[in-house]
């Protein structure tokens, strides 16, 4: 989807002056592009239409850059079709426990993303419990048991003979008991919606009254995804969905037509098998990242989730001073380990994801041993201050890290280009902070 939209609108934006019929054509290529991501019909013609109507009014045809005004209302009318500022937000009990329920088909990620959100709640200070309501998958509890020790939050089960209406009941008496604040239900799926599963999860909703019952959605599905949302809609009149798999899903389609053929929100974005890959769904970055204007701040939030904050901080504060020196880097590196493939974050940023000599600095386990034998061979004086460096002492370098001059070059060279781009990546926040309506 990404691909051809942004194609498409490249066209529009070098254009000077644009005539209908080159919104015509325009729209007829985003309609085939979205329809192409499986994006459902009426969503479309819901969307080019819109788009349509506001690219022929006057705040395009007298402008001087209508191309990018173009673009601008393609994003717009992308953001109001996926969904409204601050609807992302979950829902609390300020009084008593809080129950969240996570239901969806078998192998939708609930277990998973049961997992993500009690590492997430934690993060923000709360005391969360799971409850493994999933009797019927093999080794389901089992699964739920090891989410939960990974995230270092207590799982509850009464293993697989209990119902799981007793066992949410029970949980309730173990919170009460242990301090819980929010209690977060894994519970069964199936392969396909049936009767039974339904009425067993309209039992446990009635039981816990939960603030919200998140329906957990397999972006790959396209438009049958769609379908699966309406009809737990239909039962269990959900509060919002959870988008998985999104990180398999270059179409993007179902966010589009979710929001709003089932009118709930997409509150969270599940994008990996890691416990901290679960993203908060905000409209307006998601149609930047459609449009490969990137996605700044979601980079950003990563970042800062798996950076120390302080040492983040500190870090900031060097680049503005322009101190960064090796140990600096050296550190980056080592949190970067934390943050998953370097490749997926450079992807995100504009500009960047193309550039191939940033693409190469990767982070492998292996590369950095090396690295750290190289900085640590190095004097206090030559890490604060790499100019210094010269060739005898890249020699010395080389020989005190059992390492190669080329290899040592190399590493003051990525260095360069680590400063660079951060350097980047500082300015661009700043930008981004600025327009911030614009997203
Ligand atoms: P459940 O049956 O709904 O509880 O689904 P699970 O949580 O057990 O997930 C089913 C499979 O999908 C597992 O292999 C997960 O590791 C995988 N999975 C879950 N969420 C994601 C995601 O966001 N991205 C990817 N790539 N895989 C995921
Ligand atoms: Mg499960």
């Amino acid at each position: 989807l990404s691909d051809k939209l942004q194609s498409t609108l490249q066209k529009l934006k070098g254009k000077g002056k644009l005539s209908e019929k080159d919104i015509d054509l325009a729209m007829k290529e985003v309609k085939m592009s979205l329809l192409e991501a499986d994006v459902n019909y009426k969503v479309v013609k819901t969307f080019v239409n819109n788009v349509k109507e506001r690219a022929l009014g006057s705040e395009v045809m007298e402008s001087l850059t209508p191309g990018q005004q173009v673009v601008k209302i393609v994003h717009d009318e992308l953001v109001k079709t996926m969904g409204q500022q601050g609807e992302s937000k979950l829902k609390f009990n300020p009084n008593d426990i809080t129950y969240f329920m996570m239901c969806g088909l078998q192998g939708a990620g609930k277990t998973t993303a049961t997992g993500k959100l009690a590492r997430k709640l934690k993060k923000d200070g709360k005391k969360p419990l799971l409850v493994a309501c999933d009797i019927y998958r093999p080794a389901a509890i089992k699964q739920l048991e090891v989410v939960g020790e990974s995230v270092g939050v207590p799982v509850f089960q009464m293993g697989d003979k209990t119902s799981p209406v007793t066992i949410a009941k029970e949980a309730t008496k173990y919170a009460m008991k242990h301090g819980i604040d929010v209690v977060i239900i894994d519970t069964a799926g199936r392969l396909h919606i049936d009767e039974s599963l339904m009425d067993e999860l309209v039992q446990i909703k009635q039981t816990v009254k939960p603030e919200e019952i998140l329906l957990l959605l397999d972006a790959m599905t396209g438009q049958d995804a769609v379908k699966v949302a309406e009809t737990f809609n239909q039962y269990l009149d959900i509060t919002g969905v959870i988008l998985t798999k999104v990180d398999g899903d270059a179409r993007g389609g179902a966010a589009l037509s979710i929001r709003n053929v089932v009118e709930k929100p997409i509150k969270f974005l599940s994008v990996g098998e890691k416990m901290d890959q679960l993203e908060i769904f905000y409209p307006d970055r998601m149609a930047s990242r459609i449009l490969g204007m990137g996605d700044v701040l979601s980079i950003i939030e990563k970042a800062q989730d798996a950076f120390d904050e302080k040492q983040a901080i500190e870090m900031q504060k060097k680049l503005k001073k322009q101190d960064f020196n090796l140990d600096d880097f050296l550190q980056q590196l080592q949190q970067m380990k934390n943050m998953g493939p370097l490749e997926d974050l450079l992807g995100m940023i504009p500009g960047i994801g193309q550039n191939k000599k940033l693409k190469d600095l990767k982070i492998n386990e292996k590369e950095l041993v090396f690295t750290e034998a190289i900085i640590q061979s190095m004097t206090k004086k030559e890490r604060a201050n790499p100019n210094i460096i010269n060739g005898s002492r890249r020699k010395r370098i080389a020989a005190g890290s059992g390492t190669s001059v080329q290899r040592v070059n190399q590493l003051l060279k990525q260095y360069d280009d680590m400063k660079k781009m951060m350097k980047k990546f500082s300015a661009m926040e700043k930008t981004m902070g600025k327009k911030k309506g614009l997203g």
